[in-house]
């Protein structure tokens, strides 16, 4: 399975107490692994991230389990709808998981700063 959240992030998680634990899928990770011999089998990521919109600051919305099957594999994953309409795309959700880690070295970062940092980029 995926594993229990690391050191960090639960003491990130003490320090900042409004997040949410999700179950996404790693695309870019799969994506990575195409071609290679063996079954397939999804990259699944748990990530902690803030249960507020990265773009506008409003609540994400509730998060609800979800039963995906592909390629014959069965497997379980997170979703939500935001109410602010914003979309998280698993790509960002990862990214955003990945930014707070780095931000826990620097235990000052403000929710600004955080916002500015996951925003992705228009492309
Ligand atoms: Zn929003």
């Amino acid at each position: 399975m995926t594993g229990e959240p690391s050191q960090k992030l639960r003491q990130w998680r003490i320090a900042h107490p409004e997040t949410m634990t999700v179950i996404v899928r790693d695309h870019d990770r799969e994506a990575a692994t195409w071609g290679s011999s063996g079954p397939w089998s999804p990259a699944l990521k748990t990530v902690e991230i803030s249960v507020k919109c990265p773009e506008c600051g409003g609540r994400r919305g509730e998060v609800r389990g979800h039963n995906q099957r592909e390629d014959g594999v069965s497997f379980h994953v997170n979703v939500w709808a935001n109410p602010c309409g914003h979309i998280d795309y698993y790509a960002s959700v990862i990214h955003e998981a990945k930014v707070r880690i780095e931000l826990l070295a620097t235990s000052s970062a403000s929710w600004t700063t955080l916002a500015s940092k996951t925003r992705r980029q228009p492309q």
